[in-house]
């Protein structure tokens, strides 16, 4: 097993989790970008965002509200980024669902 998420899930890599269930985790990114940045991905290994089934994009919905409410930055606001493929900017090719908040985020900075 040589993806990353996939040891994290297994326990073979140490992560810091915020909130589980039968079908995902979230967990805290080792490199956080804002005051609050969390990681929300499906224990089956999904490469990405275009391999995703619509029942399991369902499913994670009330997963990444819980994890949101959990965070502390649900009442405020905040913003789920999901990177796909190399144009995206993905990296880690387990799909991940970036929750960032904790501060008024600026947009733009693309290019
Ligand atoms: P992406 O560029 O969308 O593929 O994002 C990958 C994210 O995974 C980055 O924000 C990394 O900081 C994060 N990351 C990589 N390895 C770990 C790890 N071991 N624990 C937590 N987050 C990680």
């Amino acid at each position: 097993m040589s993806c990353i998420f996939c040891k994290i899930i297994a326990g073979e890599i140490p992560s810091k989790t915020i909130h589980e269930n039968e079908d995902f985790l979230a967990f805290h990114d080792i490199n956080p970008q804002a005051p609050v940045h969390a990681l929300v991905i499906p224990k089956a290994h999904v490469v990405d965002f275009r391999e995703m089934s619509g029942e399991m994009m369902a499913k994670m919905t009330p997963f990444i509200q819980e994890t949101a409410k959990k965070l502390g930055i649900y009442e405020e606001g905040f913003r789920i980024v999901n990177n796909i493929g190399t144009n995206g900017g993905q990296e880690v090719f387990h799909i991940h669902f970036h929750l960032i908040g904790g501060a008024k985020l600026k947009w733009g900075n693309f290019l």
